[in-house]
């Protein structure tokens, strides 16, 4: 049984973010030049996550999911997922991907133990792809997905961040790719981190908008149960269509009631809230050989200081975050 938290929602899902590095420099996460990267020595070893996963899992933390940065940039990442496939208890390793290198990793990643994958993908078209991702080529993108279907890493979930004048004008065409094919496909709220500071604030299009867009022009959506997983998407289907659609709205409506996680960074800190800069050391103490006890006790606490919720969406800027590419989403 997972532990329950100070507002008894139980805290069962870990985001574990490998890297804060990544081969792409998306205009919402990261700056162009200049980004400050977390010293090799203090990012976490596997060794480190795997004794730390194990843990957690050992508290009902059954579902736990590979971030970054992009997972994979890190080298042995194929190792790492096997060495976690095989605690017992973790229900459901996943990985969220910018899917650049799926087409290479897919089939090995499926073959070490990884469940499935989510690929980040804001748009359909080549140049704006280049033009958010700065260095990323959609193709690349696409034939990824394909490898991910074929090595069985399903549902494959498509994650689209939403930003007006960036994208916005192409919700309704993402919204289609379900109708005809089992594209599973999450609209998310630009958030005001790390790049997003720039963009949230006129850039942000709230989910009932995204919404009222498509069902104007592709018919009502009949809610449904999600493509599996625990995250906070709402889902929906658009009449007969193979795929579903889900809305992530951290910014204008947020889903802190229903909570179930907690992050860890690259540089092993545990994040309880995403949109707040409290956070637990766990890499101090675990490099001064503490035993598993101590490492679950520091856990507990991470998870008993979890807030109710963040703060309205005008302020959340206010206070320095972690950025994006270093907590993982
Ligand atoms: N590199 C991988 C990727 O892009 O999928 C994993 C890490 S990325 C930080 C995780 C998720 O956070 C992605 O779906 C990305 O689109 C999303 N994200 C990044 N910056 C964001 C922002 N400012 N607001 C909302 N979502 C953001
Ligand atoms: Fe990299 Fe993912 Fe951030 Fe894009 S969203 S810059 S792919 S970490």
């Amino acid at each position: 049984m997972p532990y329950l938290d100070a507002f008894e929602r139980p805290i069962e899902y870990l985001r574990v973010s490998v890297t804060d590095r990544c081969n792409l420099r998306c205009v919402y996460c990261m700056p162009e030049e200049g980004v400050k990267f977390i010293p090799h020595s203090a990012i976490l070893r596997y060794e480190e996550i795997v004794r730390i996963v194990r843990v957690a899992v050992g508290m009902g933390m059954k579902h736990v999911r590979l971030t970054g940065g992009e997972p994979l940039v890190r080298a042995d990442i194929v190792e790492l997922v096997r060495q976690l496939a095989a605690i017992p208890g973790l229900d459901d390793l996943s990985m969220t991907t910018n899917g650049i290198f799926l087409e290479r990793y897919a089939e090995p990643l499926a073959e070490a133990g990884l469940k499935r994958v989510n690929i980040s993908l804001d748009t359909l078209r080549p140049e704006r792809f280049r033009r958010i991702t700065r260095l990323g080529t959609l193709e690349k993108v696409l034939r990824g997905r394909e490898a991910a279907l074929k090595a069985g890493l399903k549902p494959v979930k498509i994650n689209v961040v939403v930003v007006r004048g960036l994208n916005d004008d192409e919700v309704v065409d993402l919204a289609r790719l379900s109708l005809e094919e089992d594209w599973h496909v999450r609209f998310i709220e630009v958030m005001p981190l790390g790049g997003g500071v720039h963009w949230a604030g006129d850039g942000v299009v709230s989910m009932q908008e995204v919404r009222r867009r498509i069902v104007a022009e592709l018919g009502e959506l009949e809610a449904v149960r999600g493509p599996g997983g625990v995250g906070p998407a709402r889902y929906y289907r658009l009449p007969g269509a193979k795929g579903t659609l889900g809305f992530i709205s951290p910014v204008s409506d947020h889903f802190c009631f229903r909570c179930n996680r907690l992050r860890l960074t690259s540089d092993g800190k545990i994040l309880p809230c995403l949109l707040s800069n409290k956070y637990v050391d766990l890499r101090g103490p675990l490099r001064k050989g503490i035993s598993d006890e101590e490492l679950h006790d520091i856990f507990l606490h991470a998870i008993r200081i979890k807030p109710w919720e963040h703060k309205p969406a005008e302020m959340i800027g206010e206070e320095e975050v972690l950025p994006m590419s270093c907590i993982g989403g």
